[in-house]
């Protein structure tokens, strides 16, 4: 797909003394104090900035914080916090800037500046013509610049994009494209996606996709389960969704069809509960008991998908193979994840548990790419054309 970048526009000469407005994503998680827990994001919005302060330009940064209501802004969804941050980060003062929409406010070339919190402008959700002709006047250059609201489409992240005078991707949000581009649309093969998790009817639509492009298919969490469903087998009271068999049924036809698979699991590891106490058995799959609940694939299914893992030329992961956040049924997904680090292809992952399974067995370093936008990241892999993508091709 064919968009501007920023890298390209500042590298021209062309940001000199010209207004920048970036969309960034520093919707970062805080306590009830109101203190950021982690800055990642935070941290991940530098790259835009720096190259727009490099560049000559007057700066002008916002993000969403929240799900506030438009027009009532609370204490609680200021990005106060995060001009702080952000301060701190840059070595220099980002002063705050509230009620910016009508302009009013002074930055000068080399200068920047955080705008409150995009959604509590009245008309942002809903992509108002109102609100994004204003929004096109503050500036020269928009800089889209957060992956994580590429699925959406509104005033902030699509309408400005179109009354901008120039529209272009930062850095974080083309790096995405990039990496998403040579991992499903000219992958080094086998490749290898792995879905699991609990989404299972939203991921269903996924493996749809997937089935026609992958070369294996691995399945895990409530997805497997009904997958196993499909294949006839007892599954007790795991998590599945019954209605969704045919589904699933059709995604292995699909994938035989073109003499690609979909491993299902020979052994889980079961339990009667989902909980920490919960006293938890291998056994072989054809001995799931009635009141048994799936919640991890076992040691041999393990080998096997580490030895697929192992073997792969691309994998794309989305979602936990098991209930890894309690130990007794972490190992399918630690050992995914081991797999995945040791392995020489092109790996790239997304999703928010899955964020924290990487975090969680540390192999952050050894996942070439991680995406950074849950429901994006789904999207792309749904084979949907997002709408920022979308707009800045038009613009392009
Ligand atoms: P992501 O956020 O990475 O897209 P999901 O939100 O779809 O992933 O699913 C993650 C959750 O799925 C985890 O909290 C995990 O505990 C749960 N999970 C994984 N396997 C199972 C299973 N067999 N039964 C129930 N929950 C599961
Ligand atoms: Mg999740």
């Amino acid at each position: 797909m064919k968009f501007l970048r920023f890298s390209d526009i500042c590298a021209s000469g062309q940001a000199a003394g010209k207004r920048v407005f970036i969309r960034a994503d520093l919707n970062v998680p805080q306590d009830d104090e109101g203190n950021i827990t982690e800055d990642t994001r935070i941290r991940a919005s530098l790259p835009a900035i720096q190259m727009a302060l490099g560049a000559g330009a007057a700066v002008m940064v916002t993000s969403h914080l929240g799900r506030p209501t438009e027009g009532e802004p609370r204490p609680e969804d200021s990005l106060a916090p995060v001009a702080k941050r952000l301060s701190k980060l840059l070595g220099r003062e980002v002063p705050l800037i509230t009620d910016w929409v009508e302009g009013g406010f002074e930055v000068k070339p080399g200068e920047v500046v955080l705008l409150e919190n995009c959604r509590l402008n009245k008309g942002e959700k809903k992509n108002s013509p109102e609100l994004a002709a204003k929004l096109g006047k503050l500036c020269d250059i928009f800089v889209h610049d957060a992956f994580g609201t590429a699925h959406r489409a509104e005033a902030t992240t699509y309408g400005i994009a179109e009354t901008a005078p120039i529209a272009c991707a930062g850095p974080l949000l083309a790096a995405e494209m990039d990496a998403i581009s040579k991992a499903l649309e000219n992958p080094r093969r086998p490749l290898v996606a792995i879905v699991g998790g609990s989404k299972v009817s939203t991921k269903l639509s996924i493996l749809k996709t997937l089935a026609s492009r992958v070369d294996q298919l691995i399945v895990g969490g409530g997805i497997a389960n009904t997958f196993l469903l499909a294949a006839g087998k007892r599954i007790g009271d795991s998590l599945a969704e019954p209605e969704m068999v045919r589904e699933a049924q059709q995604v292995m036809d699909i994938m035989k069809e073109r003499g690609a698979e979909v491993p299902l699991p020979v052994d889980v590891v079961v339990a009667d509960e989902v909980s920490a106490l919960a006293r938890a058995n291998r056994v072989s799959v054809d001995e799931v008991g009635p009141h048994d609940r799936i919640l991890d694939v076992g040691p041999k299914t393990s080998a096997k998908l580490a030895e697929i893992i192992a073997h792969a030329g691309t994998i794309v992961w989305n979602g936990p193979v098991g209930v890894f956040e309690i130990p007794q049924f972490a190992g399918g997904t630690k050992m995914m994840a081991s797999a995945i680090a040791h392995s020489e292809a092109f790996s790239i992952a997304g999703g928010g548990d899955t964020l924290a399974a990487i975090a969680k067995f540390h192999i952050e370093d050894d996942v070439d790419y991680i995406s950074t936008g849950g429901g994006a990241f789904l999207e792309v892999l749904e084979g949907k054309t997002l709408p920022a993508f979308e707009v800045l091709a038009k613009r392009a």
